[in-house]
């Protein structure tokens, strides 16, 4: 089969012909029709200081990890999956036996392994996933669609994480995930929803899902303009998607004494905040998001997709072969989600 390995250190990527996996019997075998293009993809492609530290071991490998494709063979011991059923993969596998799993936190599992960054992963044409990964899609929604699940999942947990109905909401960052978040607000009753990026052209995408205030970051007082868009008061809750140090600051800054504050930017560098100011005194609720629960997000997930009308976010779609277009287009902002079709 086709398949896109990362093979070395260093930027890029190399494809090879690689024989179809074999499936334990707890797996299925699913034949990918789509798999999108992540943030973490283009980590691992370009080799950055996180890519040599969480993947350096683990080479040669296939990554990638958001996909929809079609089960067609079946472990033995495999349960509530069939041979023909469209899935998805839930991209965290976890061990079922620490005490987060026990305790219904399989999302935070400390010995799990995550698809495509520790085992191979789904930029290929056929992928070996344990069966409780799999994820069964209505058949009615496209492959291509149903692919960027994950980090609309992502989103939903973040967005769901508390109450946003009536609330004022400001989204630092306006990739994928935050234009999905914005597009939730909207669906779940956000009184106002105050977008931020520093690119006009993420911007765009942020009002097309339904943003009431667009703020660039790049050049606006950022502080000042949350301030006047609340009456002065902050926002009721803050969304952190951009994983910058700046984002995070003026996001406590502006929040809203009692407000909620919800972390699922991953940040290059630790740096300080206002602890006593801005979390202490202001009585807040920071909590800090991690993929999707396991597997509730997934079945808001799966309510909440066909009112997204995602076929907006998708602006590319390449052959599996033509990949390097896709990290092309990412790399030089032309593009905000990249579907790959083997
Ligand atoms: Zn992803
Ligand atoms: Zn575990």
């Amino acid at each position: 089969m086709l398949s896109v390995w990362k093979t070395k250190p260093g930027e890029g990527l190399e494809i090879k012909e690689t024989d179809v996996p074999k499936i334990k019997d707890d797996e299925v075998l699913v034949k990918v029709k789509a798999t999108s293009i992540c943030g973490t993809d283009m980590h691992i492609y370009g080799w950055d200081n996180w890519a040599q530290k969480r993947i350096g071991k683990n080479l040669p490998y296939i990554f990638g990890h958001e996909v929809a494709g079609e089960v067609v063979e079946a472990g033995k011991n495999v349960k509530a999956v069939s041979v023909g059923d469209h899935v998805s993969a839930e991209t965290h596998i976890s061990c079922s036996h620490c005490f987060q799993c026990k305790t219904g936190k399989e999302h935070i599992c400390e010995n799990v392994k995550i698809l495509g960054v520790d085992v191979n992963g789904t930029f290929a044409e056929y992928l070996a996933l344990p069966h409780r990964n799999a994820w069964v899609n209505d058949k009615k929604i496209p492959h291509w669609i149903a692919s960027v699940q994950e980090p609309l999942g992502n989103a939903v947990h973040t967005v769901f994480d508390g109450e946003v109905a009536g609330k004022t909401v400001t989204i630092f960052g306006m990739g994928p995930i935050g234009v999905c978040a914005v597009g939730l607000c909207k669906i779940a009753g956000a009184e106002k929803i105050i977008a931020l990026d520093q690119h006009e052209g993420r911007l765009k995408f942020g009002k097309e899902f339904g943003a009431d205030v667009l703020i660039n970051s790049a050049s606006a007082d950022v502080k000042k303009e949350i301030m006047d868009a609340t009456n002065g008061h902050g926002a009721d809750v803050f969304l952190e998607m951009a994983g910058a140090e700046s984002a995070m600051k003026d996001g406590l800054a502006t929040l809203r004494p009692g407000g909620r504050a919800s972390i699922l930017g991953v940040f290059p560098k630790p740096f300080e905040i206002d602890v006593t100011n801005d979390i202490v005194f202001k009585g807040i609720t920071m909590n800090g998001i991690n993929g999707r629960k396991m597997f509730d997000t997934w079945y808001k997930t799966k309510a909440l997709l066909p009112k997204m009308k995602l076929e907006r976010l998708i602006t590319h779609k390449f052959k599996l072969s033509e990949i390097e277009n896709g990290f092309d287009v990412l790399k030089k902002r032309e593009g905000m989600k990249v579907v790959l079709e083997p």
